[in-house]
């Protein structure tokens, strides 16, 4: 597994980096935006740690240069700002995750973890509701034949959904099953990707499969 760590903080960076190695991780460092955008554009890694307040160019706008390239590898965002705003801008500009600064390293790795694991493990035979489908090897989604591009969690949440189809996926489970971990009691970070998904796997369809059940979650189904 290769790490990418975007931190100006040297200290940080080294504590990153060596706790990682640590564990079997290849990590590598950059210390700007840019360079990380450049390093990423590689798209040689299977996960990318960014600090948003970096110079040259910030973590938030550099998540989104890496996604406008093509780099579909999944991004977790370190940040010291810890409202909901902040948050859901980060997963806006397409992180996966974030972490708030300070964090205790175990807590990083459990995310590491989670956001390298594999989706779906590979799990043979193709599955599909209505006129979706899901190559869990391939790692493909089409709808009506044309193929629709996720990042890595949107694909994780989608796999969820069609897995469990017709049945009401609150937000603790999708939170449980999708990224490994119980938000407490934040579960906007759930809404945001069901909406990316929506837009991608719905908006162009009069048929709407993802369906909203009030004050609950989710439910796959046709209607
Ligand atoms: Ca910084």
């Amino acid at each position: 597994m290769r790490v990418l760590v975007v931190e100006d903080e040297k200290k940080v960076a080294g504590f990153i980096q060596r706790g990682l190695e640590g564990e079997g991780f290849s990590v590598e460092v950059a210390n700007d935006g840019e360079t990380g955008v450049a390093m990423a554009e590689a798209g040689t890694h299977d996960l990318i740690l960014m600090d948003i307040m970096l110079p040259k160019l910030d973590g938030l706008g550099a998540i989104q240069q890496i996604r406008k390239k093509g780099v579909k590898c999944p991004v977790l965002c370190l940040t010291a700002k810890d409202t909901v705003e902040d948050i859901v801008a980060g997963l806006d500009s397409g992180s996966d995750d974030y972490l708030t600064k300070p964090f205790a390293f175990a807590e990083l790795l459990a995310r590491v973890r989670a956001l390298t694991r594999r989706g779906g493990d590979d799990r043979g035979a193709e599955i599909s509701y209505a006129d979706l489908r899901l190559d869990p090897v391939a790692h493909k989604v089409w709808r009506s034949d044309q193929e629709i591009d996720l990042t890595t969690k949107e694909y994780a949440l989608l796999e969820y959904l069609m897995r469990n189809p017709e049945k009401t996926l609150t937000r603790t489970m999708i939170a449980e099953q999708v990224w490994d971990y119980t938000f407490d009691s934040f579960t906007n970070i759930i809404d945001v990707y069901v909406n990316y998904l929506r837009k991608k796997v719905d908006r162009d369809f009069d048929k709407k499969l993802i369906h909203t059940v009030r004050g609950v979650g989710y439910v796959l189904k046709e209607e």
